[in-house]
C-alpha cells in the first residue's frame, strides 16, 4: 500500500469510528505523525491530503518545517500545513518553535506554560496549547495525573493571556487488545469533560494512534496521531 492509499483507508475507518460514536463526519482531525520519516515522505501525505503533521523533537521539527516550506514553496502548489508538537518539550527549546506550531501537544507544568508565555509576548502571537495527561500514571511517561489537570489549566488562565489552553492530550499505555485502554480514554474524556464546562475555548481532546484510534475516537477524541499506520510499507 502507498502513503496515500493507507491513508484513505484511516480516513475511511476514522468516518466508521465517528458514525459508531454517533459524531458528525470529519469532527475528528487526522494528525499525521511524521516523527523519523524523510520530507519526501511526508510530501507524499501532504499530497494525499494530510495537512496536520505531528512532530515529536524539537530540532528534528525544526529542520524539516524549514524544507518542506522550501519544498512547498519551490517545487509545489503552496500548502496549508500545520504543525504539532507532541513529544516532551524542554523549556530552553521553546524560542525554537514559537510562531511555528499549530498546536503544543505536551504542556505538563506551569513553568513551561511560563516559558512559552514569555517568548510568546517576544513574537508578538498567541500560542494554543493542550494539557498532557498520564491517565495510568505510568513512570516513564510525561503528563499530569486526571485529577491534577484542572488545576493547571486555571493557573494557566489566571496566569497568563499569550497561552491558551484549548483541551487535552493523552498517551495511552501500550495494549495488545485496544480494549485493555478503552477505560483510560473513557477517564481521560470525563476529565476533559468537566474542564470544559464553562470553557468554550477547551475543545480538542487528542487521543489515539495507530494501535486504537478506533477505539479513541468511540470515547470521544477529537484528534488522533497516527503514524505508523500510515507509513508502513509507504512508496512501495
Ligand atoms: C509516535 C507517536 C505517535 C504515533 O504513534 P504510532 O503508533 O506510530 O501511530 C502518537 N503520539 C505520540 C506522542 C508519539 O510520540
Amino acid at each position: 500500500m502507498t502513503i496515500a492509499e493507507n491513508i484513505r483507508e484511516i480516513r475511511g475507518r476514522i468516518a466508521a469510528a465517528e458514525t459508531r460514536a454517533g459524531r458528525a463526519p470529519g469532527e475528528v482531525t487526522l494528525i499525521c505523525v511524521t516523527k523519523t520519516r524523510t520530507v519526501e515522505e511526508m510530501m507524499e501525505a501532504v499530497r494525499a491530503g494530510a495537512l496536520d503533521l505531528g512532530e515529536n523533537r524539537v530540532q528534528e521539527m525544526t529542520e524539516k518545517y524549514a524544507n518542506m516550506q522550501d519544498m512547498a514553496v519551490v517545487t509545489e502548489k503552496k500548502y496549508n500545513i500545520k504543525w504539532h508538537l507532541i513529544g516532551q518539550l524542554q523549556r530552553n527549546k521553546v524560542k525554537y518553535i514559537i510562531g511555528k506550531t499549530t498546536l503544543i501537544h505536551s504542556v505538563d507544568s506551569f513553568r513551561l506554560a511560563e516559558e512559552i508565555e514569555r517568548r510568546a509576548e517576544e513574537a508578538g502571537v498567541d500560542v494554543d496549547v493542550l494539557i498532557q495527561v498520564n491517565p495510568a500514571g505510568e513512570a516513564q511517561k510525561a503528563g499530569v495525573s486526571l485529577p491534577e489537570a484542572e488545576a493547571l489549566v486555571s493557573e494557566i488562565e489566571s496566569g497568563l493571556t499569550r497561552v491558551q489552553v484549548t483541551g487535552l492530550m493523552s498517551v495511552v499505555p501500550i495494549a495488545g487488545d485496544p480494549e485493555e485502554v478503552r477505560g483510560y480514554f473513557r477517564e481521560v474524556k470525563q476529565a476533559f469533560d468537566k474542564i470544559a464546562i464553562s470553557r468554550p475555548a477547551f475543545r480538542h481532546l487528542s487521543m489515539g494512534m495507530t494501535h486504537d484510534y478506533e477505539v479513541a475516537i468511540e470515547e470521544g477524541a477529537t484528534m488522533v496521531r497516527v503514524g505508523t499506520g500510515i507509513f508502513r510499507n509507504g512508496g512501495q
